[in-house]
């Protein structure tokens, strides 16, 4: 259970700079923190190595100093830990509850096309199980072999093999159980190029750093349903959630990092006030 203190973090990925909507999520999770007393950690979600920089890195935590917010701790960066989340992976795949996955982008559709459709989950079409079902001995000689493949989890298995309901709590909102398979399916938990996914990484570093209250924007909303059935396989503690409309532009559009007038750099440069941007940013003084 949270105490009177929660451990609140906020965790961007360094793909652009911070702009306004992501300026609302750390204020949001920060104020939360520091109005209980509690805890504010920072976290760079930077596992993809092809979208994420490191200057984007540096960058978001030097407008976020300047915005007047303070985190406590070091500032875990995700990319230095694949070992780690490696190690993680092979105690669920011990399990029987991962399998490789070969099957490209191309595949998939031309699958879920000749299926006439695939059901649509939180992240798009669910994986319709081409590899679930490959032998044993013809997975291990296509890994050996270098075969290119990312690592999904048998969703099936992995429900059968915890104990339900697995009881969720949205702050404000109540409790629901978890039903992630209609969601997600077979999801990837470690991509072809990198040895985690978002959902993975995500789960495993709030576990391990503590985190108590999981605030977020609400586009993420549905992925408790996935994160809390990887805290019950892997027995980490269940965090309470708290996710947040996203900040809107005037005409009610999605802020997008691309929107260079919402940047906080850009408003930096344009004279406005730490003050003044915070206010932008749903939070006035
Ligand atoms: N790294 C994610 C993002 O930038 C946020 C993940 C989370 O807060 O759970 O959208």
């Amino acid at each position: 259970m949270e105490s009177a203190t929660p451990v609140t973090r906020f965790a961007p990925s360094p793909t652009g700079r911070l702009h306004l909507g992501s300026a609302h999520s750390a204020l949001f999770a920060w104020r939360l923190a520091r109005e209980a007393g509690g805890r504010f950690l920072l976290r760079i979600e930077d596992i993809d190595r092809t979208r994420c920089r490191t200057e984007y890195a540096l960058a978001i935590l030097d407008d976020l100093a300047w915005l007047g917010l303070d985190w406590d701790g070091e500032v875990r960066m995700q990319s230095a830990h694949f070992a780690e989340y490696g190690a993680v992976l092979s105690r669920l795949s011990a399990r029987g509850l991962l399998y490789p996955c070969f099957c490209t982008r191309a595949d998939i559709a031309r699958e879920i096309e000749a299926a006439g459709g695939a059901p649509h989950g939180a992240d798009g079409p669910l994986y319709p199980g081409l590899c679930r079902n490959i032998p044993e001995t013809e997975r291990q000689a296509r890994v050996a072999a270098g075969e290119p493949h990312a690592v999904r989890l048998d969703i099936a298995r992995a429900m059968a093999g915890v104990p339900g309901p697995l009881m969720c709590e949205e702050v404000g909102e109540g409790t629901f159980a978890a039903n992630p398979a209609p969601l997600f399916g077979d999801v990837v938990l470690a991509r072809k190029d990198t040895p985690a996914s978002y959902h993975f990484a995500v789960t495993h570093d709030d576990a391990l750093q503590g985190i108590t209250l999981v605030t977020r924007g609400d586009d993420l909303k549905p992925a408790v349903h996935l994160h809390r059935l990887l805290q019950a396989l892997m027995g980490w503690p269940v965090p309470r959630w708290r996710h947040h409309p996203l900040l809107r532009g005037p005409g009610g559009a999605r802020l997008a990092k691309r929107d260079g007038a919402a940047g906080i750099a850009a408003l930096r440069t344009a004279g406005r006030s730490a003050a003044e941007v915070r206010a932008m940013a749903g939070f006035p003084d």
